[in-house]
């Protein structure tokens, strides 16, 4: 079953959104494999984010990562990976379709609420990069 990494983003733990968030992923039938809430710090934020280094967002980008706590999350799912960015909507919420987390949550660019990684390369990166082997339960 392919895994994929997601964030509920600061913007939208600060607004109470972790439940409601959840029931979208649980209702799309995705498993959640693991989870934790954690406060990024910035050097963690800016190698997580090391492939947007040369973007001039990428200083707002990475602050407003730890701007408070995240909840981290291995979701689970076939085709995990693709349906997770379909639920999330595009990048900017204006963009976004209806149904997508992004549309009904996201305030702006910036504060779009959720992250999801975008290929199976990028997918284990990142989840190896936060959860070790025996955190994750498939
Ligand atoms: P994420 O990686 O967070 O899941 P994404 O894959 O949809 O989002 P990316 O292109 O990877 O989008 O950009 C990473 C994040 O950087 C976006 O979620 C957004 O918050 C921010 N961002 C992207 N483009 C811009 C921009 N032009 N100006 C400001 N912030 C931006
Ligand atoms: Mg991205």
């Amino acid at each position: 079953m392919e895994q994929t990494f997601a964030i509920i983003k600061p913007d939208a733990v600060e607004r109470n959104l972790i439940g409601k968030i959840l029931e979208k992923i649980e209702s799309k039938e995705f498993r959640v494999a693991a989870m934790k809430r954690v406060l990024l710090t910035i050097p963690v934020a800016e190698c997580f984010y090391h492939v947007h280094k040369e973007r001039p967002f990428f200083k707002d980008l990475t602050a407003s990562m730890c701007t408070g706590p995240v909840i981290l999350l291995v979701l689970q799912k076939e085709g995990a990976i693709k349906a997770w960015r379909e639920l999330m909507g595009a990048t900017n919420p204006a963009e976004a379709d209806a149904g997508t987390i992004r549309k009904e949550f996201a305030v702006s660019l910036e504060k779009n609420s959720v992250h999801g990684s975008d290929a199976p390369e990028t997918a284990a990166f990142e989840i190896s990069y936060f959860f070790s082997q025996t955190e994750i339960l498939s």
